[in-house]
C-alpha cells in the first residue's frame, strides 16, 4: 500500500538517498534503523514529500508520483499523495500558541474544511485514546515531553492517514515519558495502523515493529523482519550498527 522505487535523494552535490526501494503492507510497522546520517529523517521526509525525491517515485494508497531531475511536480499532486501520511517528529512541532484541541482539529477545518463541531468531536475522540482528553483546553507548554508528543500523535492522526510516519519519536524524552509515548504506538499497532519509525530505541523498535529496514550511507543494507534483523543480523555492518544500540 506504500511503495517506493528507485529513490534517489540529492542536496546538491551530495546524494543522501541512493537507489532505496521498499514496500509497506497494509497493518505492518516497519523500524527504519541505522547509523546518524544515514538518510533515515530524509527518507521518511521523501515519503511525505516534505522533501522531493531527485528521482524515483512514491506511491501511496493508488497515488503514484514520479520524480526526475528538472521536472517540477504539481503542489495538488504532492498534496494529494501527502494526505495519506501523518508525520510525528522528534521535537513534537506543537503549534504554541493553539490549545491542546486545537492542535489536533486545526488540520481538519483549515486543510480539509470540516465544520468545527464535527472537528472537536475528532479531535475529543483521539485525545481520549491518547489519554489526554482532560488537557484538551490547556497550552501545549503546560504539558510534559511524553504528553506533547501523544497530542502530536493524535493531531497525525485526525485526517485518518493510511500511514503513521514517526521520526524517533522517543528520543527527545527520557525513559518513563519515554514508556508512555510507546504504550501509545504499541496500541496503535495492535490495532493496524500502518507505520514507519525512524529510531535508535532497539525496545521500541523490537516491542512495535514486524520489519525492519537498516539504512546506512543512504543505502538499505538489510531488510527481514524486526526479529531477525535485531537478534540475527546477516550483514556486518548490521551487525556491528545493532551491537552500539544494545
Ligand atoms: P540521525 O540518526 O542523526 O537522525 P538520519 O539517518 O536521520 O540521522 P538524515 O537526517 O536523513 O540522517 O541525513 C542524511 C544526510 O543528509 C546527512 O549527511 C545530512 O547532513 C544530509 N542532509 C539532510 N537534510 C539536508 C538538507 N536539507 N540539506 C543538505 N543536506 C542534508
Ligand atoms: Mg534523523
Amino acid at each position: 500500500m506504500i511503495e517506493l522505487k528507485n529513490i534517489e535523494k540529492r542536496f546538491g552535490d551530495l546524494t543522501v538517498l541512493k537507489n532505496v526501494s521498499l514496500s509497506i503492507a497494509e497493518g505492518s510497522v516497519m523500524a527504519l534503523v541505522g547509523p546518524s546520517g544515514g538518510g533515515k529523517s530524509t527518507l521518511l521526509r521523501c515519503m511525505n514529500l516534505l522533501e522531493i525525491p531527485t528521482s524515483g517515485s512514491v506511491e501511496i494508497d493508488g497515488d503514484r508520483l514520479d520524480f526526475q531531475p528538472g521536472v517540477k511536480v504539481t503542489t495538488k499532486s504532492i498534496q494529494l499523495v501527502r494526505r495519506h501520511s501523518g508525520m510525528v517528529f522528534q521535537n513534537f512541532q506543537l503549534f504554541p500558541h493553539r490549545t491542546v484541541i486545537e492542535n489536533v482539529t486545526e488540520g481538519l477545518t483549515t486543510v480539509l474544511k470540516w465544520p468545527k463541531e464535527r472537528a472537536r468531536e475528532r479531535a475529543m475522540a483521539l485525545l481520549e485514546k491518547v489519554g489526554l482528553a482532560h488537557k484538551a483546553e490547556v497550552w501545549p507548554s503546560t504539558l510534559s515531553g511524553g504528553q506533547q508528543q501523544r497530542v502530536a500523535i493524535a493531531r497525525a492522526l485526525a485526517p485518518s492517514p493510511r500511514i503513521l510516519l514517526c521520526d524517533e519519536p522517543t528520543s527527545a524524552l527520557d525513559p518513563e515519558l519515554s514508556g508512555e509515548v510507546v504504550d501509545v504506538l504499541a496500541q496503535l499497532a495492535r490495532e493496524g495502523t500502518t507505520m514507519v519509525m525512524a529510531t535508535h530505541d532497539l525496545r521500541l523498535a523490537s516491542r512495535i515493529a514486524n520489519q525492519a529496514i537498516v539504512l546506512d550511507g543512504g543505502v538499505i543494507v538489510e531488510t527481514g523482519t524486526s526479529h531477525d534483523i535485531f537478534t540475527q543480523p546477516k550483514q556486518e555492518r548490521t551487525k556491528r550498527f545493532i551491537a552500539t544500540l544494545t
